[in-house]
């Protein structure tokens, strides 16, 4: 059984804490490694060594900091398959799905080789007279990255190359559940010529997390996880004078419209509710059947789930297991609770036949008809295959039920009628929305980001908010061999 340690200035690094967590390929339900649990020393250690190459590598140039990064795109695009597999083991997700998460992370990396243009400041001529001012961005120090089990590659790379980019060390903090991905990523990183310290990784829990969050030479924490952890972690950060940006849960709704291609709305709801096992922060959980439409769409959305192939990710089937066997056994207690409370089990996930070893965590797609606000199966984030049908009247009472959740990360509209899809845009309080698009996960260049209670903090991840997250602004009046200089003055500086 392998161990899984931690990364600090370019080599592996045991710590001094005993404990540890196993971890478990799902698929199998075989414990394969044991994952170190940082202790206070642990993280301190690997703080230290961030901090101790920031000052380098906050000066090097930009020449050599993008050539790193044009590297690194390079490796990781060669490799990516090794990565997805170490994904797949670890998280459970199949490999094409695997696959699909570090293609989204490489935008990043490829958009982070823009850093340049990206930090370019302004410059004021005669400001005041033969006075100039430019303002330019400069890197905050070590930050904190930690990471949820969901996208082990791709949600830490929503940020570190940005990081790493703009001149900033970077320490990772994994899920402990999928912790690999991010040791492979830190070799990856040395051998594309980044200086060792710059990029480094603490396993760990609670106890790492708090120290990362209290730590003074940690200068901004990048979160990604549930709510309650997102809360916790956006307050206690702050509190300890950091810039902090916690990404929390969700529950996306997917409004269908008696208009919509019934055909593409159900592709699109299949997809979006059950690709990654409806562990997505993005998935589709709630299906919001307008009018006339409910019977023939959830027809066709079960005649469509029924042929999805549940079994182990690296055989080719379509859906995986979820990440640990409580999980799966968490996400059958909400079908057991909706068919209590009356919803309609119309597809059954919990009798599923998956092509997979007999311990593996398999948990089928499930479709609930005739779901209501009041279930726990609808108001509780549940992230894992179950979608379940609300079926309204209208498309106020659709617009109403999404504004009153509590959550604001995703959504979706399907119809082919341009002015209920702009009102939908313009007065949905969500902070992504799919047009006819069921997972809209904007590019690299656009920030991501939910509203509510998927949000804590005043940045998005990656796009123009990430360059601005990871930089502080810094304004320069600047006044060279001035020969009209007027003598004292205490008076406010004025231009003039
Ligand atoms: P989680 O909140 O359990 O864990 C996230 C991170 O917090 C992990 O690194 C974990 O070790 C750490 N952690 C766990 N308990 C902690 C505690 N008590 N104190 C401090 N740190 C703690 O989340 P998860 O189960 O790994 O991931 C799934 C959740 O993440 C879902 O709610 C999902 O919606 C959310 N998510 C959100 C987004 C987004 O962009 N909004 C993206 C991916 C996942």
């Amino acid at each position: 059984m392998q161990t899984i340690a931690h990364w600090l200035d370019g080599k592996s690094f045991a710590g001094t804490s005993a404990a540890t967590a196993p971890v478990t390929n799902p698929a199998t339900g075989v414990v394969t490694g044991e994952v170190a649990l940082a202790n206070v020393a642990d993280v301190r250690a690997v703080v230290d060594a961030a901090a101790a190459a920031f000052p380098a590598w906050r000066d090097a140039s930009l020449a050599k900091r993008t050539q790193v990064l044009f590297r690194f795109r390079e490796l990781l695009n060669e490799r990516k398959e090794e990565l997805a597999a170490i994904i797949t083991a670890e998280h459970g997700k199949v490999l094409a799905d695997a696959l699909g998460e570090v293609t989204r992370g490489l935008e990043v990396v490829e958009f982070a080789c823009g850093i340049p243009h990206l930090l370019k400041g302004g410059y004021t001529e005669n400001a005041s007279t033969k006075v100039d001012i430019f303002s330019i961005r400069q890197p905050l120090g070590p930050v904190a990255i930690i990471s949820p089990f969901n996208f082990p590659a791709m949600v830490p790379m929503w940020f570190f190359p940005i990081a790493i980019a703009a001149g900033n060390t970077v320490v990772v903090k994994p899920s402990e559940k999928d912790p690999s991905a991010s040791l492979w990523t830190a070799e990856l990183w040395q051998e594309a010529g980044l200086p060792d310290g710059v990029f480094n990784v603490v396993q760990g829990d609670k106890v790492a997390v708090d120290e990362l969050l209290e730590n003074p030479a940690i200068k901004a924490v990048s979160f990604v996880g549930s709510t309650p952890i997102a809360r916790y972690v956006y307050e206690n950060g702050t509190a300890h004078g950091k810039r902090v940006q916690a990404l929390g849960g969700a529950k996306n709704h997917m409004v269908v419209l008696p208009d919509a291609d019934l055909d593409l709305a159900a592709d699109a709801a299949v997809n979006a509710g059950f690709g990654s096992a409806g562990e997505r922060c993005m998935a589709i959980s709630a299906l919001v059947a307008v009018g006339e439409v409910a019977d023939d769409l959830v027809a066709r959305i079960t005649q469509r789930a029924e042929t999805i192939r549940t079994g182990d990710g690296t055989r080719g089937t379509d859906m995986g297991p979820l990440v640990t066997k409580s999980h799966r056994d968490k996400v059958a207690s909400y079908i057991d609770a909706g068919e209590n409370a009356g919803a309609t089990v119309v597809l059954d996930g919990r009798r599923v036949r998956a092509d997979g070893e007999a311990d593996g965590f398999w948990l089928g797609p499930t479709v609930l008809d005739h779901v209501t606000p009041e279930m726990s199966v609808y108001t509780d984030e549940i992230f894992g295959p179950v979608l379940s049908v609300v079926r309204v009247e209208t498309y106020d009472e659709a617009l109403a039920l999404i504004n009153a959740n509590p959550y604001g990360n995703g959504t979706a509209i399907f119809t082919n009628d341009g002015g209920a899809a702009r009102r939908f845009h313009n007065e949905v309080e969500v902070g992504m929305v799919g047009i006819n698009v069921p997972i809209p996960v904007p590019m690299a260049y656009y920030s991501f980001g939910g509203w509510k209670n998927s949000l804590f903090g005043d940045s998005h991840a990656h796009g123009i908010d990430g360059v601005h997250f990871f930089t502080r602004t810094k304004a320069v009046t600047t006044r060279w061999l001035d020969p009209s200089h007027g003598g004292l003055n205490l008076g406010f500086p004025q231009n003039h």
